[in-house]
């Protein structure tokens, strides 16, 4: 459980995968892969998009599309994606100069965006994007309301920033919400999908924007090299996801609060279940690495993520037994 890339393509994906007609994705001749992109593309309620082989990759190069290396700025969470886990690309890459919001929960207001805007001058960086992770991985799994969404598209649009949304759990956000994708991107520039995570593919995320954007993108993709070949064996088992996966999420979310019930419910457990929205479980304790070392033994995982956070991920290769072997577990480690 320490996290939902840990699912495997069950045997009806491996299934649809093998029996996928493919052809030269650069090419445009690959039906999975076009299918995939227009269904995603309808989905974000955008003009078009394109295969990525990861989310990272996604989010490089959303941040290229809309920074320009001399002194744009992006404003996001200080937990966010591509502060924490994307090895610096966006400075890299981008030439992105950053500005970490600290706002509860991973996410902000238009009012924080307000905030923190550069004053139009040569000694300031130029305000330029507004990125938002829905659902918040690192706060949580928390999910955005959509009033909070427009407030933050509203501000951003007055000052001309664009905006991007991370979508790694964007279908776990819609389920657990019922709110449409397509209202949770509106007015926002680019936005995508990740098939690794609940959605329970090998590989492949799918970026959506403006068919100027995705026009872009692609320099970019060919330049990462993330231009592929006969990728509809894999964009196979993302359209298998998408049809067969994404309702099912609401099952993890179940399963999600049963965790959280039961840990809440320990000595040594510092959790509120009423926080728990979609399938992410952060809880404190007092010695993280020692919880995971112990859990580990009784054939539990789960991922110390802080100086007292432990992280624990529902996703489709775990069942109601296993959330109960998993709050045993962690009654027996912390007992002894
Ligand atoms: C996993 C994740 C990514 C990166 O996706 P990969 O497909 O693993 O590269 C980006 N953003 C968030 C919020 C994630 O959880």
């Amino acid at each position: 459980m320490y996290s939902d890339t840990q699912t495997r393509p069950s045997s009806a994906m491996r299934k649809a995968m093998a029996e996928a007609e493919v052809g030269d994705e650069q090419r445009f001749e690959d039906p999975q892969v076009t299918l995939l992109c227009e269904r995603v593309a309808e989905l974000l309620g955008m003009e078009a998009a394109v295969f990525l082989p990861s989310g990272t990759m996604c989010n490089e190069i959303a941040f290229r599309l809309h920074i320009r290396p001399g002194g744009d700025e992006a404003i996001l969470h200080r937990t966010s994606h591509p502060i924490i886990a994307e090895a610096g690309g966006p400075a890299a890459f981008a030439g992105a100069m950053m500005q970490p919001l600290d706002t509860p929960r991973g996410m902000f207001t238009g009012e924080d965006v307000r905030g923190a805007l550069r004053y139009p001058d040569r000694y300031s960086p130029r305000s330029r994007l507004v990125s938002v992770e829905q659902s918040t991985n690192m706060a949580g799994g928390r999910v955005w309301p959509l009033s909070q969404l427009r407030g933050v598209v509203d501000v951003a649009h007055e000052h001309g920033l664009r905006l991007h949304m991370d979508g790694a759990r964007l279908m776990n956000a819609v389920v657990a919400s019922g709110v449409p994708a397509a209202e949770m991107t509106r007015g926002f520039d680019t936005a995508w999908l990740d098939f690794t995570k609940g959605l329970g593919a090998p590989l492949g995320a799918v970026l959506a924007g403006s068919a100027s954007l995705i026009d872009e993108a692609w320099r970019y993709k060919q330049m990462l090299g993330g231009a592929l070949r006969q990728a509809g064996i894999v964009a196979a088992g993302a359209l298998y996801a998408l049809d067969h996966n994404v309702d099912r999420l609401a099952e993890d979310h179940a399963h999600a609060r049963v965790l959280a019930e039961g840990l809440a419910s320990l000595d040594g457990v510092t959790l509120d279940p009423g926080e728990i929205e979609t399938n992410i479980v952060i809880f404190e304790v007092d010695d993280p690495d020692a919880l995971c070392a112990g859990i580990e033994r009784h054939g539990v995982r789960m991922g110390a993520v802080g100086p007292r956070s432990v992280r624990a991920v529902t996703h489709l290769d775990v069942d109601a037994e296993g959330i109960q072997h998993a709050i045993e577990a962690v009654r027996q480690v912390l007992e002894s």
